[in-house]
């Protein structure tokens, strides 16, 4: 008789094996209590299991589980249509659901080429867009997302992010760089008739979490609009209050996109994802065009409406901001003259501590001790009972992403967890 095991094909960056948890905690089968900065990647946005989440789930489950949108339409998703409609811009008003962020990154391709009539999809280098063949495709963060199970999908090139600190620039003259590139492929590799969308993250996640600068995103703005393609921009990490706004693209003022996609936080665990669009944009797919069998659970879309509640009720856009400024200043604070760091940052709940010199991100010996401190900076914070991840091309900066509920006191917490953990791991 043959045993199955899990394919090592999974990385795992905690040997944690979860008995239970709440809020900001986890408690392992080891007996141990972890403080959780990783939200199972910016998903947990009302932490684990907020009693309202489990109680509007636990309710649904008693009446449908699966309805399929496409047979007969189901009351938590009109409801929670409706809820999200109140954090969409103006005009756009039209919204499909898929399961992850990966199948609404591909959604929102499909609709940007049937809409525009259009092939190419221009994204911003380190940018991640998701694992499937085609989201991987659009995917710049790390040659490791789609090395080994090429070819990609064509119709898709990435212009330079406008990182100030590798380009050693000041913001606006790389803001200037990274904009003059995109114009110089305009004019050289693709016509401009032939964009059908520029798709961007309005902070950089997996990628390293890089804050876009707003003008650089107002600048893709006029360029979209001049040239007739769409904005599409992916909130599936940023959305949700993560970065201190409801969306992370409104740190750009008066920004509006053509597509909105978003996942994650929207249902505090559940898989559930979406993109949003003005109705006269959505009208242009065929319909049938777009869909899937498990797309908008029912289950999942009691939970987004529950989680949206609790982010009104409990203020946690808000309490991003304020925690978030409380949590990057006292990493700043305890982790100065630290010579292997380079950079802490972050913008609402989702923080980074960057080691090593970011020029040589591109893998010489300097980014390669970077990312064995990161890693070991990781490592560390697990014998501290809290749990972090790394992210960055080659893994060299450790990002920090507490739940939106997370308390003043928890930060203290994790603050001092953290730092004592760098401590060990370069003294
Ligand atoms: N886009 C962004 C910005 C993401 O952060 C992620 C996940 N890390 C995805 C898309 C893909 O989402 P999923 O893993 O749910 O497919």
């Amino acid at each position: 008789m043959t045993k199955a095991s899990l394919s090592p094909v999974l990385k795992q960056a905690t040997p944690v094996v979860v008995d239970h948890a709440l809020g900001s905690w986890i408690h392992g089968t080891d007996g141990r209590r972890y403080l959780d900065f990783t939200t199972g990647i910016g998903v947990t946005s009302t932490g684990h299991c907020h009693p309202d989440v489990v109680a509007a789930a636990q309710e649904q489950c008693a009446k449908i589980i699966h309805a399929q949108y496409t047979t007969v339409m189901h009351q938590p998703l009109l409801q929670l249509t409706e809820k999200l409609g109140e954090h969409l811009p103006d005009g756009i008003d039209s919204v499909f659901y898929a399961n992850s962020g990966s199948e609404a990154v591909e959604a929102a391709v499909r609709l940007a080429r049937m809409a525009t009539g259009r092939q190419y999809i221009v994204t911003v280098q380190r940018g991640f867009h998701g694992r499937t063949v085609a989201a991987a495709s659009l995917t710049t963060a790390g040659t490791k997302f789609s090395a080994g199970f090429g070819p990609m999908m064509a119709g898709v090139a990435s212009t330079p992010f406008p990182d100030a600190r590798r380009l050693q620039l000041s913001e606006a003259d790389a803001v200037a760089y990274a904009l003059g590139e995109f114009d110089y492929m305009m004019s050289t590799r693709i016509h401009p008739k032939e964009l059908a969308a520029v798709l961007i993250e309005p902070v950089l996640g997996d990628g390293g979490y890089l804050q876009v600068p707003p003008a650089y995103l107002a600048g893709l703005r006029e360029r979209t609009e001049k040239y007739g393609a769409l904005l599409v921009l992916d909130e599936v990490q940023a959305g949700v209050g993560r970065t201190g706004e409801f969306w992370g693209h409104q740190h750009t003022e008066g920004l509006v996109p053509d597509v909105i996609i978003t996942a994650k936080g929207i249902a505090s665990g559940f898989p559930i994802s979406a993109i949003a669009a003005p109705e006269e944009i959505m009208a242009k797919a065929w319909p049938g065009s777009q869909g899937g069998t498990y797309g908008g659970n029912a289950v999942s879309a009691a939970a987004g409406v529950a989680t949206l509640d609790v982010v009104e009720r409990e203020g946690l856009v808000e309490n991003s901001r304020v925690r978030g400024r409380q949590l990057l200043a006292g990493l700043r604070e305890g982790l100065a003259g630290i010579d292997a760091i380079s950079d802490v940052r972050g913008i609402g709940l989702m923080l980074a501590v960057e080691f090593g010199d970011p020029t040589a991100n591109a893998g010489g010996p300097e980014s390669l001790e970077a990312v064995r401190l990161a890693g070991a900076v990781q490592q560390a914070c697990i014998d501290e009972d809290l749990l972090t991840l790394t992210c960055g091309p080659l893994g060299s900066i450790v990002r920090i992403i507490p739940a939106l509920t997370v308390t003043e006191e928890e930060i203290v917490t994790g603050t001092e967890r953290f730092v004592r953990a760098v401590r060990r791991t370069v003294e």
